[in-house]
Parts: C-alpha cells; sequence; structure tokens
C-alpha cells in the first residue's frame, strides 16, 4: 500500500474546530486505502507562548529546559488529533520523537535529524493504524529532547517521508501553495503550480518561512515529492521536485528576511588567518553567518562585516569580545535594524539583465542598499529594516506587473 505523509501547521490545528478539520482529511486520506503517517506542529501560536512563560522566569533558560518546554506544545497536538480520529472510529495513534526513535544532533534549539528507527511506526503502519508523530523535535544520543530550529515540524515530515520511502509528502498550511512573494505582503503575488528544489532551497533560506530550509535539503537528497496546499480548501497546490516549468519572468519569486543582525569588526589587522579566526570562534558557538564583506580599513587595518541570526547576536558579541585579545579587532559594532531581500529564480544564471532590473526598482523607490550577496540562482541585497516591505513590493512589481 503507498504511504502518504500529511503535515498541519499551527494554524491548521488552532482549535477543536480545526483539528476535526485536519481529521477529515487526514481519514479521506487513509478510507482510500493509503497509510497515512501525520506530523503535527504545536496549535496557533503555543510555541510563542511557551518561549514567552519562560522569560517570564528566566530570560537566560538553558537550551536544554526551552526544548523541554517547547517539545510540548506539538505532543498536545497529536494526542488531540488522535482523539478527534477515535471519535470517527478509525485506528490510530499518537507518538512523540522519543517513542518513534528519531534520533537527532544535540545542538538544542537547532538539532539535525541523523536517524529514524523504523521498527515503531513500522508495526503500528502493518496494523493498519494512522501514525500520528510530533514534529519539531529529536533525542539526543543520552535521550534528551531537542528540537529542530522553528518551523521544523516541516523537516520531521520530510525526514519521515524519505525514511519511509513515502509516495507523496504534503505539507498543509494556511496558504494554498507557494508564491511569487508571501500573499500577506503582496496581495498580488501569484501562485506556482510547481517549483524546484533549488529555487525553494533558496526562497525558504532568505526567509519565506512556508517550508523550512532543512526539509527542502532532505527533499531535493532524497528526492521526496513535497507539495505545499491549503488545509482550508481543497483544491492543488504547488509541487516542490526537481525540475519546474520556467517563469518567463526569469524569477521564481521574492522573499525577505527581517531576523538577521549585521555584526562588524572594526581594525582588525591585514593578515593571513584573521577571517579564520574570527568565523571560527563563531562556529565553535554554532552560529551560522550569512553575507560576509571585508573591507580595508585605514592604517593598514580591515574590517570584516557579517550577518547572523538575531537571537545569536548577544552570543557572538560575548564570544567575540572574549577574545578580543587574540583576533586584535579595535572595536566591534552591531546593527539590528537590517534586513534582507532576495529574488531567486534558476532564469537568473542566464540572464544578466535580472541583477539590473532589481538594482532599477530599489533605485525608483529611493532605496539604499549596504550590501550585495549572489549565488547561482539569487540576488540578496541588505537594507534598513524599514525599507524591506517597501522593497519586496518594488521588486515583485518590476518583475510580475510588467509581464
Ligand atoms: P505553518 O504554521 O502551516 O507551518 P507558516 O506560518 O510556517 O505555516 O508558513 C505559512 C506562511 O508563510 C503563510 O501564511 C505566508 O504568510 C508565509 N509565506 C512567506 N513567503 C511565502 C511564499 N512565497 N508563498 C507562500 N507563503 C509564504
Ligand atoms: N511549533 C514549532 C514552531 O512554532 C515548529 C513548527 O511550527 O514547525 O516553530
Ligand atoms: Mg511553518
Amino acid at each position: 500500500m503507498s504511504l502518504i505523509v500529511q503535515k498541519f501547521g499551527g494554524s491548521s490545528v488552532r482549535d477543536a474546530v480545526r483539528i476535526k478539520n485536519v481529521a477529515r482529511i487526514i481519514a479521506e486520506t487513509y478510507l482510500q486505502g493509503h497509510d497515512v503517517m501525520v506530523v503535527l506542529s504545536a496549535q496557533g501560536d503555543t510555541t510563542d507562548d511557551l518561549i514567552a512563560k519562560a522569560e517570564e522566569i528566566n530570560v537566560h533558560a538553558s537550551k536544554r529546559e526551552m526544548d523541554m518546554l517547547l517539545a510540548t506544545g506539538e505532543q498536545i497536538s497529536v494526542a488531540l488529533c488522535a482523539m478527534a480520529l477515535e471519535a470517527m472510529g478509525l485506528p490510530c495513534v499518537s507518538l512523540a520523537a522519543w517513542q518513534v526513535g528519531i534520533h537527532s544532533t544535540s545542538v538544542h534549539g537547532d538539532a539535525r535529524i541523523k536517524k529514524i528507527d523504523p521498527d515503531r511506526i513500522q508495526a503500528e503502519l502493518d496494523s493498519h493504524r494512522i501514525v500520528l508523530v510530533t514534529g519539531f523535535q529529536g533525542t539526543n544520543r543520552r535521550g534528551d529532547v531537542t528540537t529542530l530550529g522553528r518551523g521544523g515540524s516541516d523537516t520531521s515530515a520530510v525526514a519521515l517521508a524519505a525514511a519511509f520511502h513515502a509516495e507523496l509528502c504534503q505539507i498543509y498550511t494556511d496558504v494554498d501553495g507557494v508564491y511569487t512573494a508571501d500573499p500577506r505582503l503582496v496581495p498580488d503575488a501569484r501562485k506556482l503550480q510547481e517549483i524546484t528544489y533549488d529555487e525553494m532551497l533558496e526562497l525558504a533560506s532568505q526567509g519565506a518561512q512556508v517550508l523550512h530550509n532543512r526539509s527542502v535539503e532532505l527533499a531535493k537528497k532524497f528526492r521526496v515529492n513535497l507539495e505545499v496546499l491549503s488545509s482550508l480548501e481543497h483544491k492543488p497546490g504547488t509541487k516542490v521536485k526537481e525540475v519546474a516549468k520556467v517563469e518567463k519572468t526569469n524569477i521564481a519569486g521574492v522573499a525577505k528576511d527581517t531576523s538577521i543582525a549585521r555584526v562588524a569588526l572594526i581594525g582588525l589587522q591585514h593578515n593571513p588567518g584573521v577571517a579564520f579566526k574570527v568565523f571560527d570562534v563563531l562556529s565553535r558557538k554554532n552560529i551560522n553567518v550569512d553575507v560576509i564583506l571585508q573591507s580595508i580599513g585605514r592604517e593598514n587595518t580591515k574590517d570584516i562585516s557579517f550577518t547572523i541570526h538575531k537571537k545569536d547576536l548577544r552570543e557572538a558579541e560575548d564570544a567575540l569580545n572574549a577574545q578580543k585579545d587574540t583576533l586584535c579587532f579595535d572595536h566591534l559594532e552591531t546593527d539590528e535594524h537590517i534586513g534582507k531581500v532576495s529574488i531567486v529564480g534558476a532564469g537568473l544564471m542566464s540572464n544578466s539583465g535580472v541583477a539590473a532590473r532589481m538594482f532599477e526598482a530599489l533605485y525608483e523607490a529611493g532605496i539604499n542598499i549596504q550590501m550585495i550577496n549572489t549565488s547561482e540562482i539569487r540576488v540578496s541585497v541588505l537594507l534598513d529594516e524599514e525599507d524591506v516591505n517597501r522593497a519586496v513590493r518594488a521588486i515583485h512589481a518590476k518583475f510580475f506587473d510588467e509581464m
């Protein structure tokens, strides 16, 4: 029998009505004769509420205890949804990550799935039960619960789909597919029928939170058939696949990310090994660095600027300042009021005019660019945070209104 993995996000399981709606979608798939594995996120704003609760008690709570707390949200969802399926007379079982054996690395708050034990889930599927698994969580080698990073339930779903060779992995959410920009910010954004893994990975990594970036990475690696669709409207969604139709615009979409901060180390020595030492300090703290710019400063010194996630800013500052004597910099500057806007498209590679159109849109909107960064299929610009939404709209209009 073919296996389908269905993942439902927080807004899709927000309350009892939504949980019953989700149970109906699951039941329909099961009654068509499929094996069904379900992955759920925490209800509505539960994860944010739990973070706020923790902050009332200790703003410096350890990442281990944060994971212990945050993992509870997903457990509520699977149990409630299993109850809804039981009420419909359908055989099902809800399981947390430690019951399944979802093994992850130990980086609390940002763990990666390493291996999934097949036995328990397979036994349940063999008994024709619908299996509901908590998203967002794993267990490390000590058996402690870990979480996979915000939005990580998508990754749980794709990892399970890959491990069990599912025919399809459906990501049900509160929009009916992947759009050319966040439809909440750009009302005339267009829905894409399909998008390549590579384009989706870039969009997700650049802030389009409709899919967790690691879920796309895994889907590409294990060739998982992935589909993004609405849990509220019954219509086709967006297929994420290896090869997709190239858009006439040459770009698949525009994304924004305002969760970043910029750090600048001013007055570093202009010697070999300086960049290595700086980024080694950060990598030892598991801090991911994104856009990097090195420039020549005064009197044979250099400056290095880079962006990191805002949540890592304090830790990065502390780690770099603690090594000030070894790294030999004059001073450190930070800026939390920045954002990044990116265009993504397979067509960028073969069309040099695309980047120029993006810069033209920003120029016409009177928006200043702080840094530029590119990959084969992406151009990103760093801007003042207050310009970000306007920039997304201007760039989107430039590419999609003039078609
Ligand atoms: P879930 O709780 O189901 O995981 P998320 O909030 O994580 O849902 O992701 C869905 C949201 O992603 C949408 O509500 C939408 O505002 C946002 N989004 C950002 N960029 C895009 C895009 N390019 N296409 C569709 N949705 C997007
Ligand atoms: N509940 C987690 C979060 O809010 C995971 C997820 O929604 O995918 O980030
Ligand atoms: Mg999500």
